[in-house]
């Protein structure tokens, strides 16, 4: 269970731009956003809202052409103030990344022992004997079969489900206080991806890591996580919990993103496409970045960017006409319309 007293990391005032021949894409803009130990966050939204950018930029992993800004703290250090081999102290040991490819992080040429056990042995100091044997215990827990004879093995003669356990094994292995996840289960197939979500449930509550999973599927998030933020055009637009966002949405962003989605509750005609397209992020529109898009744009969107805003306990919204009226504790009549729908 999420311990909300504490956190353990938190970008404050964070942004990160791209210097490109086209201008400078401005991926994420002055967030702020706090993580508590044990606690799982969602970040959810289209492609190119910049929801993987903004952790990439935490551990360190951005283009050459990338500039970041505010802080980001974790463990009570700025990481952006960190040289390259100081975090790379960090990253693997308190924080690890899984990604939607787990050959992303996994050495075709080297056998999955070597593999597992080299991170103990650079981050913890484990002798190579200690580091083998705590490999195959965690490659039990995370439910490889016959984990005696895989361990042997190189990648490729795995599944992908297999290897993406290896990876979520890798990244446990020093109990890191903070996974973040990019689609980790996109790849996979549904059984897998039941499999791979429960795995997660349980690693997050026995070793009480904090767990940021980026998706744009839903249905995941429903399934696992306590808190959700939703990124539109490199900002915060909603935030709060998952239950309450999900049945009520205050912004209409989100409304709209939930009605995009397939769910298995709903006729497959009730699906709607958000209209028009993701903004450009080197020319954003005005106001409030959602606008184009928005069928409750009214002048004041145009002119004005709403600021993120409480509009009720624990639930922070980036809209001038938001459903919940923190106030009145409801929306207007096409709010109550309009998550009628969702
Ligand atoms: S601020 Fe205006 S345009 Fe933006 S989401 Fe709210 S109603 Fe729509």
């Amino acid at each position: 269970m999420a311990d909300t007293r504490e956190t353990l990391l938190s970008l404050t005032d964070y942004s990160v731009a791209f210097d490109t021949p086209d201008g400078v894409v401005q991926a994420v803009s002055n967030l702020d956003l706090d993580i508590a130990p044990g606690e799982t966050v969602a970040v959810v939204g289209e492609s190119g809202s910049g929801k993987s950018q903004t952790f990439n930029g935490v551990f360190g992993l951005l283009a050459r052409n990338a500039r970041t800004g505010g802080a980001v703290n974790f463990l009570g250090r700025d990481l952006l103030s960190l040289s390259s081999k100081e975090l790379d102290k960090v990253r693997g040991r308190d924080m690890a990344m899984v990604f939607q490819d787990p050959m992303t992080a996994l050495n075709p040429a080297m056998k999955i022992k070597r593999q597992l056990a080299e991170t103990l042995e650079i981050h913890r100091g484990k002798s190579r004997r200690e580091a083998e044997r705590e490999a195959l215990q965690m490659l039990k827990q995370v439910g490889i079969p016959d984990a005696e004879r895989r361990i042997n093995q190189y990648p490729h003669e795995l599944s992908g489900g297999m290897r993406q356990r290896v990876v979520i094994a890798m990244a446990l292995l020093c109990q890191p206080k903070l996974i973040v996840a990019d689609e980790p289960t996109t790849a996979l197939d549904v059984t897998i991806q039941a499999q791979i979500l429960d795995l997660f449930r349980d690693l997050t509550q026995s070793f009480r890591t904090a767990l940021v999973l980026i998706t744009h599927d839903l249905g995941v998030v429903a399934g696992i996580a306590d808190r959700v933020a939703v990124m539109y055009a490199g900002r915060i637009v909603e935030e709060g919990k998952v239950d309450d966002l999900f049945s009520r949405p205050a912004m209409p962003y989100t409304a709209a993103l939930m009605r995009s989605i397939p769910r298995v509750d709903r006729e497959a005609e009730a699906v709607e496409p958000i209209p028009g397209r993701p903004p450009n992020l080197i020319h954003p529109p005005s106001g409030c970045p959602f606008h184009p898009r928005c069928r409750f744009a009214e002048e004041k969107c145009v002119r004005e960017r709403p600021p993120l805003g409480e509009v009720s306990a624990g639930r922070r919204a980036a809209c001038w006409f938001p459903f919940i009226d923190a106030e009145a504790g409801t929306g207007g009549e096409n709010a109550l319309a309009e998550t009628a729908n969702v």
